[in-house]
């Protein structure tokens, strides 16, 4: 009876799964818990990918729902796409209001598990379950909402068939942007409402005069009222719509020259204000620039030139000295030295031969090379890239969310004021209309926050886009902030804080065996798997120019060790921990060997081969050392840290004890912790967390994946080309340059700085022009360039950081 209580309760669950219309859902975490009864309970919170398993002590140990979880994880994954689009504000100011209605009414999609949007940043993105949504199906149901998207930047873009000239009307359509008409109707505004100002002066007609008014009305208001239009509809109140309503009242009550001014002001404000946001994104432009749209491709003994798009994986290109690599693929002849800087930001050339893998978007310096392609044009590194930083325009900064909301309400209030301004002293003062309705519409225009609408997102996506031209990706505005806030950062040691490429130093053969034989058999097992230490041994039996056979069955026990069939027979690579847990205990004769290297800090691994295919015990056939140096720079980077406000560096590793002990006192950190195993990582972070505050976690993203995700924030070290890495962190570090961090750290820092200031400088100007209104009685024109002021130099303060660091 009691047994089947847990059985009964998982049913519910995946039952109350399928209700909520997630049977995609549901069928994986079926899938994955079908055969463990020991759990119970499975919740996912799609909102902050949150996945919760409740388990039966008796029937599993941590271990096991970890192992289950990270099997479910990338199939939940994989059901979800992410559509990028870029979407323009609809004229007038974009309207972050509008946004937040435009996410929910996204999100009531069927099939949608997420969507941010931001009008400012320029950006939508949607997550989808893939069984239930298709992209065309996504697109439809996006223009039911009235969402005029473009396709992301990283699309793959179609060159024009040969002998089509693009027609006139094309041209003009190109050359007419909204952005150039906006800017054509402010001058238009601006002398429409010289000439009415003069035709009142000289005194000419006054039919003269008010025509002119009439046409710096319809020039300065039609984007305004277009965009007010638009918010109603998606039922949010924008300034815009304040500002025309000022502007309406101020011809009412006699003033349509501080009427047309204000139109004129609020104009030319939102043409800087767009320059301004454009700058922004000039970082994804110049990624795009990179791209080289053809390719010169091997087709059997003819080389064609053909568009990057049509280029499969696996065929063959050719890229000669000076030009830019097409696409991203793995040389397989000849030697060169290339620029990486464009995708990593580093500035010196790395040298490249068969074997490496190049990136599209780099340039090849000296030699010619032939690579094979690895990726399609669309999945490219750089591609990715492309579509990460749109992404990351989309997501906002928790101020920028905070503000947005609030504005609503703010826009309420002001409309309420403005009506109490207007009402009050006309009904117990007696005072004549013209009068209280000039004065409610000045406080109304000082009362509007554009300043502290824009303040956000103009910081945020400047240092989005200096992040993005150095190789630094921030997935959001969030990680921004948050990054601001860190007061621990913990490195993983291997291939983070030592340097990316361990060497060996020792091959110690024993029991009979050859030095030859125990690389070549540990080559075969390690030639599967991606770990640095698995690169130095597979290196080190590439440089004796040994030749391995393929192993199969590869298994690999995180932080312990690999094992796979060679020859017939099980072979084993790891630390003493991994026969341990594999019940081999019989190790003595390697333990001096190993204690011996320990001593000199160098990190030591096992090689074995099983007694029979039980696996019951293992033959140790020799001890494989590998001095794993520092980073020349890792002493400099921890006191940078330091300097830059974090309180506490630590190292963590899978790593033997006292290897730790040497690198640890080497780099200078705080502390470390030792002969860790993922799961001690995750909870190793938690407790750094407790005790003393955010803490980001700096990891290569291959096999630390769940620390990345548990940290306040993840940083992913040396992403370019690998996928996993990517996809995990919350900011990307392209180069495999530890120095990044303090930069990654001082820049968000200077951010949320930056945002301080604009945010008190916003609510100053706010409130002194209130108070300047109702205290001194402050002319509509000079309330007018007191708010359009502010709003323009608050986005120019935020493009500072457009600079940052040079
Ligand atoms: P770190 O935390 O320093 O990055 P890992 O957790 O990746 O280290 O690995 C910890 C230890 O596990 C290594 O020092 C090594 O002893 C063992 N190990 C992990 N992967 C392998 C492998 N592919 N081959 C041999 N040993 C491995
Ligand atoms: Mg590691």
């Amino acid at each position: 009876m009691k047994r089947s209580e847990p059985e009964k309760e998982r049913m519910q669950a995946t039952e109350a799964l399928v209700a909520e219309e997630d049977a995609a859902c549901a069928d994986v975490v079926h899938d994955a818990v079908a055969g463990e009864p020991g759990i119970v309970r499975v919740d996912f919170e799609p909102e902050d990918e949150q996945l919760t398993l409740a388990y039966d002590p008796r029937q599993m140990d941590g271990q096991d729902v970890l192992r289950v979880a990270q099997e479910m994880g990338p199939t939940l994954q994989q059901r979800w796409a992410t559509c990028t689009m870029r979407v323009g504000r609809q004229g007038g100011r974009a309207c972050e209001a509008c946004a937040l209605a435009l996410e929910d009414r996204l999100r009531q999609i069927p099939g949608v598990r997420r969507a941010a949007v931001s009008y400012l940043g320029g950006a939508l993105s949607v997550t989808y379950d893939d069984t239930l949504l298709s992209p065309e199906a996504l697109q439809t149901e996006m223009r039911h909402l009235g969402v005029r998207g473009r396709p992301t930047e990283a699309a793959v873009r179609r060159p024009p068939a040969v002998g089509e000239a693009p027609g006139i009307l094309a041209r003009l359509r190109a050359t007419i942007t909204e952005e150039r008409l906006e800017l054509a109707f402010t001058v238009i505004t601006l002398l429409a409402m010289i000439a009415g100002f003069a035709g009142e002066k000289v005194g000419a007609p006054a039919a003269f005069s008010a025509g002119a008014y009439v046409v710096a009305y319809v020039a300065g208001g039609t984007f305004g009222l277009r965009a007010g239009i638009e918010s109603l509809r998606q039922y949010a109140i924008d300034v815009d719509l304040l500002m025309i309503l000022a502007a309406v009242g101020a011809a009412v009550v006699g003033a349509p020259f501080e009427g047309a001014m204000l139109l004129f002001l609020f104009s030319l404000s939102n043409v800087l204000q767009t320059y301004a946001l454009d700058r922004t994104r000039t970082a994804i432009r110049s990624l795009m620039a990179l791209r080289p749209e053809e390719a010169l491709v091997r087709r059997g003994d003819e080389l064609v030139t053909l568009p990057a798009g049509e280029i499969d994986v696996g065929d063959r290109v050719i890229v000669r000295p000076g030009e830019r690599i097409p696409l991203d693929g793995v040389v397989v002849e000849g030697e060169s030295s290339v620029d990486q800087a464009s995708i990593t930001g580093e500035s010196i050339p790395v040298a490249k031969g068969p074997g490496n893998d190049v990136l599209a978007g780099t340039i090849n310096q000296k030699g010619g090379l032939e690579i094979s392609v690895t990726r399609l044009a669309k999945d490219s590194t750089i591609a990715r890239l492309i579509q990460l930083v749109e992404e990351a325009h989309s997501e906002k900064a928790r101020t920028q969310r905070f503000i947005d909301t609030a504005e609503q309400y703010y826009a309420m209030g002001v409309i309420v004021m403005t009506a109490l301004a207007i009402v009050v002293p006309i009904t117990l003062l007696g005072e004549p209309f013209a009068d209280a309705f000039y004065r409610a519409m000045t406080l109304m225009v000082a009362a509007s926050p554009c300043a502290l609408v824009i303040s956000t997102p103009a910081t945020v996506l400047s240092a989005i886009a200096n992040g993005a031209r150095r190789g630094v990706l921030f997935k959001g505005g969030v990680y921004v902030e948050q990054a601001a806030a860190i007061k621990v950062v913990a490195f993983d040691k291997t291939g983070t804080l030592t340097a990316g490429r361990p060497e060996v130093t020792d091959v110690i053969p024993l029991n009979g065996a050859s030095e030859e034989e125990v690389l070549i058999q540990a080559a075969a097992v390690e030639a599967k798997s991606e770990h640095p230490l698995a690169e130095a041994i597979v290196e080190a039996a590439r440089a004796r120019d040994l030749a391995w056979p393929d192993a199969t069955a590869f298994q690999s026990k995180t932080g312990s060790g690999v094992s796979a069939q060679v020859n017939g027979s099980t072979i084993a690579v790891g630390n003493r921990r991994f026969y341990r847990e594999a019940g081999a205990d019989g190790l003595d004769g390697a333990s001096a060997a190993v204690d011996a290297l320990y001593g000199e800090g160098k990190t030591t691994v096992v090689v074995a081969r099983a007694n029979g295919a039980d696996e019951s015990g293992y033959r140790v056939m020799g001890v494989i050392g590998i001095a794993d140096v520092l980073r020349a720079n890792t002493r400099d980077v921890v006191q940078a840290l330091k300097e830059r406000g974090v309180e506490r560096v630590v190292m963590l590793t899978g790593d033997n004890r006292r290897v730790a002990a040497t690198i640890a006192e080497e780099a200078g950190v705080d502390a470390f912790h030792a002969e860790l195993l993922p799961e001690d990582k995750v909870r190793i972070l938690k407790e750094e967390a407790d005790r003393y505050g955010p803490v980001a976690m700096v990891g290569d993203g291959v096999n630390d994946a769940p620390a990345l995700a548990t940290a306040t924030i993840g940083i992913a070290m040396g992403a370019a080309g690998t996928d996993v890495a990517l996809e995990t962190a919350d900011i990307v570090l392209m180069a495999d340059d530890l120095g990044q961090i303090p930069y990654v750290i001082g820049l968000s820092r200077k951010t949320r700085r930056t945002l301080w200031q604009n945010l008190v400088f916003a609510v100053g100007v706010i409130g002194v022009l209130i108070a300047a209104v109702l205290g001194v009685g402050l002319a509509l024109p000079l309330s007018v360039i007191g708010h359009e002021g502010s709003t323009v130099l608050v986005s120019l303060n935020g493009l500072r950081l457009l600079a940052y660091g040079e």
